[in-house]
């Protein structure tokens, strides 16, 4: 028997998460001709309360090649806008304990990575996606839970503590870490799933802007440098932002932290290890940061397969959380969408706008899906691991005299 044709509609995608990955997917869906919903549970990052709130964080991204060139695949103007607002670093610099510094190129044909405002990649991300015709965008909706058999999703608007079932032809995960999609997709798929919280956290510290001579703004280090002061079992890192200032991180072990439990023992403790540091920061700068600001912890996921049936996907941090020290986690998320794309770029009889639907699994759709899983995850694990030995190298290595006689001679 043959299957019955229903009347042409649209295909519909619901993409969850408005985060940078989500945002890319629904934009190179929405040019392939798909009507999406994009449903985020956070309010409208433009909005001044959602900007306050954001504001209180001011963490930066290194976006690299990998990442502008995902942007590009999906829209190459768009790709120039974000590059506006990146400020270039070509190499890492080296803090020692002694106040002596020393720059370490990552390129020698002067290749950079990028430093991004995370608040202002998401607004500019929201942005693109508010302007394109086929793309619906709701804040404040949270996904409770997805049916994928019956391909139906239950959202609850926060704000009016309403709750829907929209249904969907394909679902894109993009919920990041702690990823509702992933729970719910894990109950249908055979999904080989791994978690680990390493032994470090992470906490923000800010470098505010110093002077020049006729008091205007300057920034306090070189703005073209990632800057890292290593300390062998923990470490100081810091990128520029546009108004002159860097967000700082420190990495520690949760135990040395656990010890530093008053302001004036971390203001000691931060005294012995980056003295140069502090005095860019500033006592009560720092003071302030460690009283505020929060202490966060790090983890790792690794999972195969990342698809189910013709319907399904998880994307960016859902599919694939990894320790920050490589600066690869985003970049990886929306080089996940790029290789999408080219997947189904290749099913050359993929359609797009509208089609007939049957009540069949759309096989295409299918073989997509599952080249993806199939393709993708030797890479994924490849990233996740380097970055994890990254970290070895960042807080330790690149003090060790091997590795800067390599660096050397690398730079000739
Ligand atoms: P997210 O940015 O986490 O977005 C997920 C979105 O989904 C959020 O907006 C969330 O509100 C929404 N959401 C969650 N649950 C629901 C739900 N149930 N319903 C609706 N919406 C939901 N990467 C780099 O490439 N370079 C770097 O330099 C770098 N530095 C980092 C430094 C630190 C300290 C950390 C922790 C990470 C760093 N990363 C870096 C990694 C990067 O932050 C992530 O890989 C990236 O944010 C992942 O993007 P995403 O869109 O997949 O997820």
């Amino acid at each position: 028997m043959t299957p019955q044709a229903i009347p042409a509609r649209r295909r519909r995608a619901v993409v969850v998460g408005a985060g940078p990955v989500g945002c890319l997917a629904a934009l190179m869906l929405a040019k392939r001709g798909w009507e999406v919903s994009l449903y985020e549970a956070r309010p409208d990052p433009r909005l001044s309360s959602a900007k306050a709130a954001s504001q209180q964080r001011s963490i930066n991204l290194a976006i690299s090649h990998r990442g502008i060139s995902a942007i590009q695949a999906i829209d190459g103007s768009m790709a120039q806008r974000f590059m506006q607002t990146a400020i270039p670093m070509k190499g890492r610099m080296i803090h020692q304990l002694d106040g002596k510094w020393n720059s370490q190129l990552y390129d020698r044909d002067g290749q950079c990575i990028n430093s991004i405002d995370r608040a202002l990649l998401s607004e500019y991300f929201v942005n693109e996606v508010s302007a394109s015709e086929n793309i619906r965008v709701f804040f404040q909706h949270k996904v409770l839970a997805v049916d994928f058999d019956c391909r139906n999703i239950t959202i609850e608007d926060t704000n009016n503590a309403l709750t829907t079932t929209p249904s969907f032809d394909f679902c894109v995960g993009a919920d990041g870490s702690y990823s509702v999609v992933r729970r719910q997709l894990m109950r249908v798929v055979r999904m080989n799933y791994q978690q680990e919280y390493i032994k470090h956290e992470y906490m923000e510290l800010k470098m505010p802007a110093s002077q020049d001579d006729e008091g205007c703004m300057k920034f306090a280090l070189d703005p073209n440098h990632l800057h890292i002061w290593p300390r062998h079992s923990y470490m100081l890192i810091a990128l520029p932002n546009k108004d002159c200032t860097f967000t700082c991180t420190l990495f520690a072990p949760s135990e040395e932290l656990d010890r530093l439990n008053t302001p004036d023992i971390f203001l000691n403790w931060f005294r012995l290890n980056f003295p140069d540091a502090l005095q860019e920061i500033g006592e009560k700068n720092l003071i302030h940061d460690f009283t505020h600001n929060p202490r966060s912890s790090l983890i790792c996921t690794k999972l195969n397969p990342y698809h189910y049936k013709d319907r399904a996907i998880l994307l960016g941090d859902a599919a694939h959380s990894m320790v920050p020290f490589y600066g690869q986690g985003l970049n990886c998320g929306l080089e996940d969408v790029r290789i999408l794309n080219i997947l189904f770029n290749q099913e050359s009889a993929m359609s797009t706008a509208s089609e007939l639907l049957t009540d069949q699994e759309d096989e295409q759709m299918k073989r997509v899906l599952s080249r993806y899983s199939q393709e993708r995850h030797k890479d994924l694990l490849a990233i996740n691991e380097l970055a994890m030995d990254n970290y070895v190298e960042m807080r330790h290595l690149v003090t060790t005299p091997i590795y800067l006689a390599r660096k050397a001679l690398d730079n000739l």
